[in-house]
């Protein structure tokens, strides 16, 4: 029997490639030449029924533009702000995302990067490197966690799994969202600056896209305050980039943690030179077990389209 062909704009874990080569025909978009997407294209474009990809494949409307057989699309991440989701949702094409399994990892980073920026860890490892412990004694002190207060703006299941990992450090936690939720007894502000102004520390973890590009203003900083720390564990688009990196420089805000940029891989030369800020490059859910799970719950949702069976996690139209 002929094997359904597939399309991979990114590669995911190699047990799960393996997988994937053994039950389809995989064409390699991801390693191919701009020539040889053209022919991979003008040759098999038509015999194409699933694409996979990742975050960092994204997916195109151009592209979606010449697989006019398509049915399904993978998506080994759970955010879908890279991929065309409303183009392929208006033509009946269900897009599947990888939701819950990578929620612990990420909310582990942003507690991660809240510790590392408010306790000054790295500031601290520089310390002794330097010599300065040595040569100038203690340095000077940081600030606790206890007792400051928390505000996550876009509650989901990333942004409860933080705000219960930061209640072990003492922290209260107030939201921001769309809308209350009935079932969570933090307190909610419909007004993101009046939240900014409440708290210690503000963490966005909403989806990226057009909604909500920018929803953290340099007026939303500014609000935070010159003692208020900001961790972004959701998207570069979701801040002002440059307004915060004036803010940082100034010391009208006192830190940040960041795990995401505006134009990834590239992060402005003016954070990677402030001590007050902790930098990762987007390791959020970079782990091998939670990449592994990620990458098993794509290929699950192949399996399902083609053996009939619903969806497993599709976007919600
Ligand atoms: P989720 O459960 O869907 O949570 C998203 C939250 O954002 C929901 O509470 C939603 O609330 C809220 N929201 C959506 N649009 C909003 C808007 N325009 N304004 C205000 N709030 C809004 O998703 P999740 O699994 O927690 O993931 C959240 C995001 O984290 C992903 O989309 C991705 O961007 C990011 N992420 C980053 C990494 C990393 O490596 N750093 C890894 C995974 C995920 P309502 O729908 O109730 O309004």
């Amino acid at each position: 029997m002929d094997k359904n062909d597939v399309l991979v704009l990114a590669q995911i874990r190699p047990a799960q490639m393996q997988m994937l080569e053994e039950r389809y025909q995989l064409h390699r978009y991801d390693q191919a030449s701009d020539a040889e997407r053209t022919e991979m294209l003008a040759r098999y474009g038509e015999r194409i029924r699933a694409v996979l990809t990742t975050y960092d494949g994204g997916f195109e409307k151009e592209l979606l533009d010449q697989l006019p057989n398509l049915e399904v699309v993978a998506c080994s991440s759970v955010g879908f702000d890279s991929l065309c989701v409303n183009d392929c949702q208006a033509r009946g094409i269900p897009v599947t995302n990888t939701p819950d399994v990578l929620t612990d990892d990420v909310a582990d980073l942003g507690m991660l990067l809240l510790l590392a920026t408010v306790r000054r860890l790295l500031p601290g490892t520089d310390w002794i490197r330097s010599g300065k412990w040595v040569g100038q004694g203690v340095m000077p002190l940081s600030t606790s966690l206890k007792g400051k207060t928390l505000g996550i703006v876009g509650l989901g299941r990333i942004g409860k799994a933080f705000a219960r990992r930061a209640e072990l450090s003492g922290m209260n936690i107030c939201y921001y969202g769309r809308r209350q939720q009935a079932d969570v007894s933090y307190p909610y502000y419909s007004d993101l600056e009046a939240l900014a102004r409440d708290v210690d520390v503000l963490a966005p973890v909403v989806p990226g896209g057009a909604e909500t590009q920018g929803l953290i203003s340099r007026e939303v900083l500014s609000a935070l305050g010159p003692n208020g720390y900001f961790i972004n564990i959701a998207r570069g688009s979701v801040v002002d980039e440059p307004a915060l990196v004036e803010l940082l420089q100034s010391g009208a805000l006192a830190g940040a943690g960041l795990d995401v940029f505006a134009d990834e891989p590239n992060v402005p030369q003016a954070l990677i030179e402030l001590d007050n800020v902790v930098l990762q490059p987007h390791l959020g859910s970079a782990t091998v077990e939670t990449r592994d799970a990620m990458a098993q719950l794509a290929v699950d949702n192949l399996a399902a389209h083609f053996e009939g069976r619903p969806l497993l996690t599709p976007v919600p139209i």
